[in-house]
């Protein structure tokens, strides 16, 4: 397993993270349990703040709550002076509830309730990125109810679909997502809102992919969106000036993975906005990036113990860890890959092939396949890499099992951020109707 951020394997053969000891960790918080590496996050944020918001001068970086959203977070972004995107009330209510100034939130979704709408605006939140037709007018009588003018962004579908290594030029037309941009729905859109009395059209959103390797793709990303802004204001002589890329960074998971560096995916961007506006004697707009997963991703890591373990022999080793896709669905969803080691046997060798699997009721519950261990036992402790993205934000209780906790690890201190779930917290919602109380009664 590759090493992130502060993890190291210290004299004992244990992994260590943010200065402490994982298998003191486990005997503290117990597993599965959700570690945080609070040096790393913040490296982060400060690579993306001097390559993008000092390096291109214009610019904002927000982070994509989706991918890890808690209080803590929010606190650590505002320390880092980053903005953040949300795409629920929930996601509004958290940062609310963090203090995280309402001016640096961008509100995103694509069915975003009244209720939703009504809250944002009376937070004074900093943008919404307005997605569809049905939104923009309701927004607007919103607003003018609310007696306020209302900051957007509109969301466009511009045509590129970039994943991993590549990128499909006529992709996303067939996207939940915003106002197609080839079909002269954007157009409608635009003309729309600039006709509205209550929003403020700021300027123009779109989002490419996710885990993307290629940097050529936010480079034609950026030509694209850069054309249509011209194009905007030369056919209605309004000028748009903020242009937001969206997310989609990708990270270091597993061999293979050759993620560029920031620095560089800012290079690229600010070298393909001066092409572009230069071409278009366009004036430079301001830059708006939202990463989540390269924020937190490599920034997590999942401490499980593991159980069973059958062997089908010639076939597969099948080692199950106390915890699978209830913590981790990204593997059943996407088929994706993760490294891993044993925390208290770290410094051993690998001996065997073996499959890591979860203990829901589910053929698909699976974390990894095939990967390279030293012996494993009933009782060892797994601790799997790069979770820090898109795990517990996707969490769920499916099986009844309880969500793990989540551990803030720094300079040699371990804060709980979110607290282990327990059995009553599975019934804080279940109500059972007199009628089924009287029946359970009588069939005693
Ligand atoms: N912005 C938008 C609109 C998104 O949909 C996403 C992820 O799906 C992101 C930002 C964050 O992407 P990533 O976590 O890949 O950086």
């Amino acid at each position: 397993m590759r090493l992130h951020g502060t993890q190291l394997v210290n004299e004992q053969g244990h992994l260590e993270i943010g200065g402490c000891d994982t298998v003191e960790l486990v005997q503290q918080f117990g597993t599965p349990l959700y570690i945080m590496d609070e040096a790393h996050i913040r490296d982060i944020c400060r690579q993306y703040h001097s390559s993008f918001i000092e390096g291109l001068t214009n610019a904002e970086v927000i982070y994509a709550s989706k991918a890890f959203s808690t209080l803590a977070m929010y606190r650590i972004l505002d320390e880092e002076d980053l903005g953040i995107d949300i795409v629920s009330g929930g996601e509004l209510y958290t940062a609310l509830q963090a203090n995280f100034p309402a001016a640096r939130i961008y509100f995103h979704g694509n069915n975003k309730s009244r209720e939703e709408l009504s809250m944002a605006i009376k937070a004074g939140v900093g943008r919404i990125v307005v997605d569809n037709f049905y939104e923009m007018s309701m927004l607007n009588d919103l607003a003018q109810a609310m007696n306020q003018r209302v900051d957007v962004l509109l969301r466009v579908t511009p045509g590129i679909e970039a994943h991993t290594h590549e990128y499909i030029q006529t992709g996303q037309i067939d996207s939940k997502f915003g106002f197609t941009l080839t079909d002269g729905t954007a157009d409608q859109a635009f003309d729309l809102a600039l006709s509205f009395s209550h929003l403020v059209v700021k300027g123009i959103h779109a989002h490419i992919g996710s885990q993307i390797f290629e940097l050529d793709s936010f480079r034609h990303e950026v030509q694209i969106m850069i054309d249509y802004m011209a194009d905007i204001h030369e056919r209605t002589g309004y000028l748009l000036h903020e242009l937001n890329l969206g997310g989609g960074f990708g990270i270091y998971y597993a061999s293979g993975d050759e993620p560029a560096r920031i620095s560089d995916y800012a290079k690229t961007v600010q070298d393909a906005l001066e092409d572009a506006c230069q071409n278009q004697k366009f004036p430079r707009p301001k830059i708006i990036i939202e990463p989540g997963r390269s924020i937190v991703g490599t920034a997590g890591t999942t401490l499980y113990t593991v159980g069973s373990i059958k062997e089908i022999p010639g076939v597969r080793k099948y080692v199950a860890v106390d915890g699978g896709m209830a913590d981790n669905p990204r593997t059943a969803l996407y088929q994706a890959r993760y490294e891993a080691l044993l925390a208290n046997r770290a410094k051993e060798d690998a001996e065997e092939v073996v499959s890591i699997t979860g203990k829901c009721c589910e053929s698909g519950d699976m974390l990894i396949w095939d990967i390279d261990l030293p012996k494993v036992k009933s009782g060892d402790l797994l601790a799997v890499s790069c979770t820090g993205a898109y795990n517990y934000s996707m969490s769920s209780n499916y099986n009844r099992l309880t969500r793990p906790g989540v551990v803030l690890v720094e300079g040699g201190h371990a804060d709980v951020i979110v607290k282990r779930e327990t059995h009553a917290d599975l019934l804080r919602n279940d109500i059972l109707p007199a009628r089924l109380k009287y029946l359970q009664m009588a069939s005693r």
